[in-house]
């Protein structure tokens, strides 16, 4: 229980800015879904600058149709909704429940861990020195949402539910660092204090410093999270951070759905190109935005403050 108490405006900023989180993630995986394993000279030459969701791209998808990046994160949103306290079990469960439905695509990691826990009920991967790609990464948005107020809980249960299928420090460390720059976007921070998360993961692992970025945008956590960062700081509206990420191609569904969550925490709903939202079908966005208002109204800084 935090003993904050949050002013009613500050309730609806906040609620706004974690829609705008896991329409991030949406929006930012149906626009780099088009350009995911592309080069950059590939995509200039194919679109200019890719900044409309028109589908296609390797997994032939639909304007709109998101992928894995979005799937997972839902399956990590609903299943902490559905339980009285955190538990990562339904959050598993959900993911095997996805993965018989053949999803177009998952990643190698995740598959391996989830079929783990469907064979032998194992909710922790063993450590994988392999295990430093961007799967986790990508689905920790509603366990920012749902631990807003307390970084020191976030740290512990993205690490959690990333542990379900990825075990390696740079993957648990990219999952902190992604949920606490969420977290400190939904609160209304400067810019200052999102970098100070950078800073904050570089001093742990010196690797994911995105000065000097080299425009490697691949499925290793680091490529990932310097694309996004280098992103994120150098542009100042949600669309130009989503744009320049997936327009440096390689794994660009991902990269933009990290950017995109990120994004949306700081700059809230209205930062979203409506003809973005409006690419995507209506139930998802009808579900991510009463997801996000569910988990935040849990969050230690609301289960104090406001009437449930
Ligand atoms: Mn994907
Ligand atoms: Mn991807």
């Amino acid at each position: 229980m935090s003993p904050r108490r949050i002013a009613p405006e500050g309730v609806t900023g906040i609620v706004d800015r974690a829609r705008a989180t896991l329409f991030g993630v949406a929006v930012g995986d149906a626009l780099g879904a088009t350009t995911e394993f592309m080069t950059p000279a590939g995509i200039r030459d194919r679109y200019g600058v890719l900044r409309e969701i028109v589908g296609g791209g390797w997994l032939k998808l639909s304007p709109g149709q998101v992928t894995d990046d979005t799937e997972m994160t839902l399956c990590v949103a609903r299943g902490i909704v559905c339980s009285r306290r955190w538990d990562p079990g339904p959050i598993a469960d959900r993911f095997a429940h996805w993965l018989s439905g053949n999803p177009a695509d998952v990643g190698a990691t995740c598959r391996r861990g989830i079929e783990e826990y469907i064979e032998k009920g194992r909710i922790e991967a063993p450590p994988d020195e392999k295990g430093a790609g961007n799967g986790a990464a990508m689905r920790v948005a509603p366990v920012a949402l749902y631990t807003l107020g307390d970084e020191g809980l976030l740290s512990r249960l993205a690490v959690e539910q990333a542990r379900i299928t990825h075990n390696h420090p740079l993957s648990d460390a990219a999952c902190e660092t992604v949920g606490t720059m969420i977290q400190r976007g939904l609160l209304g921070a400067p810019p200052r204090d999102l970098m100070a998360a950078e800073e904050e993961l570089v001093a742990r692992h010196p690797e994911f410093r995105s000065e000097g970025y080299d425009g490697n945008s691949s499925a290793y956590v680091v490529d990932t999270l310097r694309t996004v960062f280098d992103a994120l700081f150098s542009t100042d509206t949600f669309e130009e951070c989503v744009v320049k990420t997936v327009n440096r191609g390689g794994d660009a569904d991902t990269t933009g759905s990290i950017a995109g969550a990120i994004a949306g925490a700081r700059y809230g709903v209205a930062s979203i190109p409506q003809r973005w939202l409006q690419a995507l079908a209506p139930d998802l966005r009808e579900e991510l935005s009463a997801l996000a208002e569910e988990l935040v109204r849990k969050s230690p800084l609301f289960a104090g403050s406001s009437p449930r």
